[in-house]
């Protein structure tokens, strides 16, 4: 089995998706996931041409398929808030074009939270962002992703993500980001990955997840707090997310890792490549943290 596998990475403005590509082939990836902009805000830099092409020339010399590749739209827009609504349709369409731009075919997007208003106007609010801005036209898949259900977030259930897909009226466009962290806090047992999934498969359906976000947990199960912790030194554990990464039902769906930098007095270094180093020989690295510091020191 060819495993898709890679990390988020930065997008800067002087390099942009070449940037992002370079990143992701030093960690050994053959995908991966990109911000347009910092995920905290919504200022975005217009996308240069010239470095798209030369990215995508890069990509098809080292067999990245673009069609793996991911955007996350950032996690400041909130769909659920009424009060936002004609700000979230036009930025939202604008980070479509962006996407499109750069001929990437999936974003993800959290759903949202409902602060209060409750769940189901909720769920009716980001229903109505989610029609104002797909159309039949649209070359952007959405990727609504599972959540911890911090707060009053929306998508902590398998239920509360088909409910949204259910109203939308360009059903094809909407797919699912299954991130094992937010499940895991959110309360499905990764300790049984058939389980979860055959759940996933009776209420949403297997073929809607576009993309697996594989990220451990630093809490237990349905915690609800969404912090992220590296691969095989949380509470989901090595072989659940091998089992999750190699399982067969998800043979086509790209893996993109979005744990935590490591953190040292001399600066913070990116742990993805010694992560999918040892994903790839499916075999847990004790030395993880220290064969990290050592390599980027
Ligand atoms: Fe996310
Ligand atoms: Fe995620
Ligand atoms: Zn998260």
């Amino acid at each position: 089995m060819k495993l898709i596998i890679g990390s988020h990475v930065s997008f800067n403005k002087d390099k942009q998706l070449l940037g992002s590509v370079i990143e992701s082939l030093g960690y050994g990836s053959n995908t991966f996931m990109l911000y347009t902009g910092a995920p905290q805000n919504t200022k975005r830099i217009p996308i240069d041409k010239e470095l798209t092409s030369l990215a995508h020339n890069l990509m098809k010399k080292e067999n990245i398929n673009i069609d793996n590749v991911i955007v996350h739209a950032p996690y400041i827009i909130n769909l659920a808030n009424p009060k936002n609504f004609d700000f979230n349709v036009s930025f939202l369409k604008e980070e479509i074009a962006r996407t499109e731009a750069l001929g990437i075919k999936q974003m993800v997007l959290h759903p949202g939270s409902h602060v209060g208003i409750g769940l189901e106007q909720g769920i009716n609010n980001i229903i109505k962002v989610l029609n104002a801005c797909l159309t039949e036209d649209t070359k952007v898949d959405i990727c609504l992703e599972t959540m911890a259900g911090k707060g009053t977030e929306i998508g902590k259930t398998f239920e509360e993500i088909k409910q949204i897909i259910d109203g939308v009226h360009c059903k094809d466009k909407v797919k699912v980001c299954l991130d094992t962290c937010h499940i895991h806090d959110a309360g499905y047992d990764l300790n049984n990955v058939n389980q979860v999934l055959s759940l996933f498969d009776n209420i949403i359906g297997i073929k809607k997840i576009g993309v697996v976000h594989i990220n451990d947990s630093k809490n237990g199960l349905e915690s609800h707090k969404d912090r992220h912790e590296n691969i095989g030194l949380g509470n989901i554990g090595f072989n659940n997310l091998i089992n999750i990464i190699y399982h067969d039902k998800l043979k086509d769906v790209p893996k993109i890792l979005e744990t935590p930098y490591i953190n040292t007095d001399n600066g913070k270094y990116p742990p993805y490549r010694f992560e999918i180093d040892m994903i790839k020989k499916k075999q847990f690295n004790n030395q993880l943290v220290s064969d990290i510091i050592s390599f980027y020191k």
